[in-house]
This record gives structure tokens, sequence and C-alpha cells, in this order.
């Protein structure tokens, strides 16, 4: 019998520890338990027991915890993700873990009630409504009773104690229903349901003979419109009726209430839901729900991907260009890569779908390591938006103004048809600068190396980085000159209040993730737009992506070449992507849609091709121009950021290690700059950047360099961030 188990703890170390398992308990890998650690007690995974004498030297283990084991795969996916993102795989495992607080374990069980037909001593009207209630002889929880029956909790409990009622233990809810996979087929069009089984063909053979084959990647892709939700749904009522589970990931989980309806009206009820805003307790529930295969589908942000599922049959990633997939401190690793990792673990086949692939995703698919279904055509006929540039150098808006007068008739005309109008500027806020006219003092976080942004609605100055805000000053803090600030350029809140002005009696609605209320304000928000009941949006990439606005005819693109300039690899790219989304917004219901993109560079590259509509060419320009550099995917990266509270430590700390660097052939080392955000929460940065040819062992490279390298003292961090996602 094993007697010594190597235990991996979910924090950030970097090797499993060994301890003793006591006589007569029985271990195997993936097995949740107790560990004491220095003073105290902590949960960890079996990652591996063996038969070693030395073991009784060893702390033995607490004990056993209840918690769905880690399986194989999931135990692989830990290692695969600690070894490619180089953080430590404690860290790796944490995420798969994520135990709920000692509070929320154990199933509390809920109490109902019913009558015990034994007259209340008092009969009051109040306690005579209850009763009328109960009589039907249902099961209610007691706080329900109360409500039905408009009288308060107290009522119900004096009529437990005088015994004409009494509580009864009810069996728990389900923590989700299952979905019918037949429950209502939408007819396909013929392009639909050939993708769908063409989807279906590739994806399950595999699953017929058991052993042989390997399960695919597949590009689903269609333009904005296409159906493509339809499509995959055809794939997950086939996994779910062939008893497997499916994961469905979106990159903005919170805010996808239609999609949770359009799930329902497929499958008869809406899936289990994954993200951080779900309770600890629901949580736990839902894990265990996976664990034991209960828990038919699950949509999900990108930590979904870590549940203990059992029998995962497909894997779904929604808007796989999305940047929101990287996760972005801790472990930065980006959940669709590690989507098609764990499919490839599980053989289980994985769906990345998009309008917009990412460039690596489409060269995956050029090169036949994806297979790839195309949709080219709108669902119904319906044609995508024409778009046109306005020429901002020659059309120029008022003094003082946004919205160029060409773009100011076309929404006028779109209102008056009865239609609505999107305009869009991915600025939340008043205005992103704010300065002194008097003595031209510029206003900037005291933490970071931002400007700070005006936010009119909340009168104050805030940072998008760090949350720090202040007051707006009525004075300016530097040379006390009174009513001499000015805001600099435009935020949607500026559009809003120019847009008010020139069109007073028409419903405006500004939707940014500052719209106070929360997700649960936001969803209704966005249903009352889809509803038609406002005429002009204003919005950040929040309305870009993914919704449905029947009634939407126009978008307006106010600031086209804003991500343009940036540093960052994938600016073209990403301005493509978002001008390509935001846009085919217009034009999804029965009218067609067009739109206007302001812009000062109409003959940029991105910019034409977005105008002609030449999606091909960009990709066609944009694989040949990184393969020209050498960028992914045709070659690595890695950056690593050094940080510190000064910033002559963490300088010196950079060029220790670029010094200890030694690049092998085919390694390049840049840096260390000061990085773009110079300064986070008081804290100051520099960056290096690694980038190798696509042979290169990147991992093995780093971990080599990181060992000869200078110690990591004080309050020096340096984080590793494998195929980068962001450069600031
Ligand atoms: P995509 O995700 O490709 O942009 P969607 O899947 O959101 O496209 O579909 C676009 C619109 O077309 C949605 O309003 C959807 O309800 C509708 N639609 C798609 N397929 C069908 C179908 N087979 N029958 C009816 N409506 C459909
Ligand atoms: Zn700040």
């Amino acid at each position: 019998m094993p007697s010594v188990a190597d235990i991996l703890i979910p924090l950030a170390l970097d090797n499993a520890y060994s301890y003793a398992v006591p006589a007569g308990v029985i271990l195997a890998p993936g097995d949740v338990v107790q560990v004491p650690l220095g003073p105290r007690e902590t949960v960890g995974v079996v990652w591996q027991v063996s038969e070693s004498p030395g073991g009784s030297n060893l702390r033995p283990i607490t004990g056993r915890i209840e918690a769905p084991p880690l399986s194989e795969p999931l135990r692989e996916l830990v290692d695969w993700l600690a070894r490619y993102t180089l953080a430590p795989k404690g860290s790796a495992l944490a995420m798969a873990l994520r135990l709920p607080d000692e509070a929320a374990r154990g199933e509390t069980s809920r109490i109902g009630v019913r009558e015990t037909g034994k007259p209340p001593a008092r009969p009051t009207p109040a306690r005579m409504k209850v009763l009328a209630v109960a009589g039907d002889g249902a099961m209610r929880g007691k706080s329900a009773l109360a409500r039905e029956a408009g009288v308060s909790l107290s009522v119900v409990d004096g009529l437990i104690d005088d015994g004409a009622l009494e509580a009864v233990a009810l069996a728990p809810e389900p923590v989700a229903l299952p979905p019918d996979p037949d429950h209502e087929r939408v007819p396909l069009s013929e392009a639909q349901d050939q993708a769908a089984r063409d989807l279906i063909g590739l994806a399950y053979p595999v699953f017929e003979d058991g052993a042989g084959g390997k399960a695919p990647t597949i590009l689903l892709e269609g333009v904005t419109g296409s159906g493509k939700t339809e499509v995959y749904f055809e794939a997950v009522a086939e996994a779910v009726r062939r008893g497997h589970q499916a994961l469905i990931l979106m990159p903005e989980i919170a805010l996808t209430a239609q999609f949770l309806d359009r799930f329902a009206e497929r499958f008869g009820v809406r899936p289990a839901t994954w993200h951080s805003g779900i309770g600890s307790r629901r949580r736990e529930r839902l894990r265990a729900g996976v664990a034991a295969g209960e828990v038919a589908v699950v949509v999900g942000a990108r930590s979904a991907l870590f549940l203990p599922f059992s029998d995962l049959g497909l894997v779904v990633v929604d808007e796989e260009h999305e940047a929101a997939y990287k996760q972005e401190d801790g472990v930065h690793y980006h959940a669709r890569d590690m989507a098609v990792v764990r499919g490839r673990l599980e053989n289980c086949p994985v769906v990345l779908a998009s309008a917009t692939p990412s460039i690596e995703t489409k060269v995956n698919a050029e090169k036949g390591r994806y297979a790839h279904i195309v949709l080219p055509e709108r669902f119904g006929g319906r044609r995508l938006p024409d778009i046109h540039a306005i020429d901002m150098r020659l059309d120029k808006p008022e003094k003082g103004r946004f919205l160029a007068p060409l773009l100011v008739n076309a929404v006028r005309a779109t209102i008056e048809a009865g239609d609505q109008a999107l305009l869009f500027l991915n600025r939340r806020g008043y205005a992103p600068l704010t300065l002194c006219r008097a003595c031209g003092h510029r206003y900037q976080c005291r933490n970071c190396s931002t400007w700070l942004v005006e936010h009119r609605f909340r009168r104050a100055l805030v940072c998008h980085q760090c949350g720090y805000a202040e007051r707006r000053p009525d004075a300016c803090t530097e040379c006390g000159t009174f009513n001499n600030l000015t805001p600099c350029g435009p935020g949607v809140e500026r559009i809003a209040e120019e847009v008010t002005e020139l069109f007073p009696d028409k419903r405006v609605i500004v939707l940014s993730s500052d719209f106070p209320g929360g997700a649960e304000r936001l969803r209704a928000e966005l249903q009352s737009v889809a509803d038609g009941e406002c005429d002009i949006v204003i919005g950040t990439q929040l309305v870009a992506k993914g919704h449905n606005f029947p009634h939407l005819t126009l978008v307006g693109v106010l600031d086209a070449d804003i991500g343009l300039t940036s540093g960052d690899p994938r600016a073209a790219e990403r301005t493509f992507q978002l001008l390509q989304q935001v846009t085919g917004r217009a034009g999804r219901g029965d009218k067609p849609g067009r739109a206007l993109v302001q812009t000062y560079q109409p003959d940029h590259p991105v910019i034409a091709a977005l105008l002609s509509g030449d999606a091909t060419r960009f990709y066609e320009e944009e694989i040949a121009s990184r393969e020209a550099a050498g960028l992914p995917p045709f070659g690595r990266l890695a950056a690593l950021i050094v940080s510190a509270n000064e910033r002559e430590v963490a300088e010196a700390h950079g060029q220790a290690l670029a010094r200890a660097a030694e690049p092998p052939q085919g390694v390049m080392v840049l840096g260390p700059a000061e990085a773009p955000l110079a300064l986070i929460r008081g804290r100051y940065r520099f960056r290096l950047l690694v980038k190798t040819e696509r042979a290169v062992d990147l991992q093995a490279y780093l971990r080599d360099w990181l060992g000869r390298g200078p110690k990591v003292r004080g309050n020096v961090k340096v984080a590793i961030d494998v195929d980068p996602q962001s450069f600031l």
C-alpha cells in the first residue's frame, strides 16, 4: 500500500511536498486532502503516491476533504499550464481548485412548511390569510409563504409554534436543469445546416469507435449575423444527446442575458453559468454537479476551463479573437489556447467561433492544424452594412464638436425613419484629459503615469488604471485660478452632451462599464435597446460585441484611428476586429444597415480593408507582414515586467537581467525599456521583450535565463508573460 503521497498545495510553490499516508487510508492521485504546512493546516491535492521506506519521517496527511477529485486530464492541464506560463505549479492548481470558504461547505437543507390541519389557537386575520394560502397543500419556503400571504415572517413562525403549520426538509434544488437537445430546433438555413452537419461530422466520429482518432480543433468562421450560434448549438445538442458535457466559453459572461435566453429557446432551460459573480455556495454545488456529470452544459468565463468535467464532449470558444480571454495578472494564460490544450488532453473537439478570427487561429486553419468551416453570408439573405469613411480633414466638425456634419445628418435621417443609431467611441467618461488654461497644469494620477479622466456624472477625475478618484476642483490645485479647467478630447459622456443638444427630444442612452447600478441594470438597458426603446445609443466596446439590436440601422464610429498608433504588434488586427464587430451591429433586423467611419487616415490599410469589406485581403497582408517580421505565430514572444517601489531599483534589476540574458542563436532580448505605463499603483515598471524563432523552446530558455539571473530581492517583482497580448 502506498505510504507516501506528494501533495501539491495551491500556493505560489513550484513543487509538491511529500507527506506520510496514515495507515488504513487509501489515496489516489487527484484526491483533495488536508495537510499541515508549517504551523497551520492547508488544503492540497495528491499529485503522486509511492511506496517509500523513508515515509515514517514525514508529517502525516491530516485527512481527506470532501471535494471532487481532480481528474487526470485536469491534473495534466495544471502541469501544462505551469510549464507553459512559467507560473508556480501551485498557482496553476489554485485555478482548478478554488475551494469555497469554510462557511459555504456542506449543504444546508431548505425548509418548507405545510398545514397540519390543527386549527390555530388565535385565528387573527393575518394568520387566516396564511392558512388560506397554505391550504392548497403545496410545499413552500417560509418566506415565500409569508410573501404570498402578504404578512410578515413572524406570523408564519407563530403558526409553526402553534402547531398549525409544520416545517419539513425539502429536497435540494437541482443546481441546473437538464437541457433538452431536441426541445425546439429552429429551421436552419441551407448554409447553416451544411455547416452544422460538417461540424458534427468532424467532431464526433472519434467517439464512435472509442479508441481511434484525435478530436479536432475547428475554426467556425462566419461574418457578423451569419448565425454561428445556431450552428454550434447543434454540436452542443449532439454532445448532450451522446451523454457528454459541453462547455461554452464567452468573453464577457456577465452581460450575456440575450445569449442565455437564446439557449433556453433552443434547449428548454437556461444553462448553468460560471463566472466570478456567482456566490461561493452555488459555485461549490456547481463544481460538484459538473464533477458528477449531472450538469450537462456550462456557459462560463475563462475560469470555467478549470472545472472538473467528468466527460467533456465539446468546448466552444465564442468570439475566440477577444483579448478578454487573456488573463493579465497572476497566472498569465490565454483561455482560448488553454481550451485547445484541454481539448487535446480530454480528446474532445474544440470549436473556435468568430467573425474576425485572430491571426494565430487563422494561420492554424490555413496550415491545416485546425479544421475550417465558413459561413460567408448573413442569415436570412440580410446584407452586411455598407461602410463609408468620413474624412475628418475635409468634413470637419464645428469647433468644440466631435460629430462631423455628414454623421449628424445620417443620424437625423435614421431616427426620422424610426430606426436606431449607435455612436461608438471607445473612451469612457467625459474627457480623457483635463488641464488648467491659466498655468497649463495637467491632472495626473498620483499612483500611476496616467491622465485622470473626467467623469462628469460623478463630478470626479478618475484614474482608469488604479481607480483613484478625486473631486473635480473648482479652482486649479496648482495656480488657484477659478473656473479655468478645460476638458480635452471626448469620452462617451461628452458625445452624449453633444447629441442631446442636437436632438433634444430624442431618447439617448450611454452604455459603458461605468453604467450605474452594475451588471444587472446594464443587462436591462441592453435589452431595452434591443426592444427599440431608445433612439440613439452612445457606447464603448461594451456595445460593440455580440449583441443583437434588430432596430439598429446606422453605426457611426467616432474615432476609427484611436487604436492604430500604439506600439502593439497587434494594433492593426485589434482595430480591424473591433471596427468589423461594431459596424456589424447594423442591419441585423429586417432593414439593411450602414456604417459611417470618422477617420483622419482613410488610406490606412486597416481602414481601407474595412471600407472595401475585403477581409480576405486584410488577413493576407497582415499574415504576410507578421511572417516577415517574425512575429507570432511565426515567432514567439515573451515579456518580463520588472516592477519596484523605486524607479532606480526596477531599472537596475532589469539591466542585471539583460546582462544575464546571453541569448543563444534564434533568440533576441530587447530592453529593459521603461514601460509605456511607467507607473501603476505606485510601482515603477520596466519591460524586457524576448523574441525567438518558432522552433526555439522559449520556456526552456526563460527558465535557464531566470535561473542564472539576479535574485529577486526586496520589493522587486518580475512578472512573466508568455505570448503577451498587452504591451503597456
Ligand atoms: P453571429 O453570431 O454569427 O453574428 P447570430 O448567431 O447571432 O449570428 O445570428 C444572427 C441573427 O440571426 C440572430 O438574430 C439570430 O436569432 C438569427 N438567426 C440565425 N439563425 C437563424 C435561424 N436558423 N432561424 C431564425 N433566426 C436565425
Ligand atoms: Zn492610478
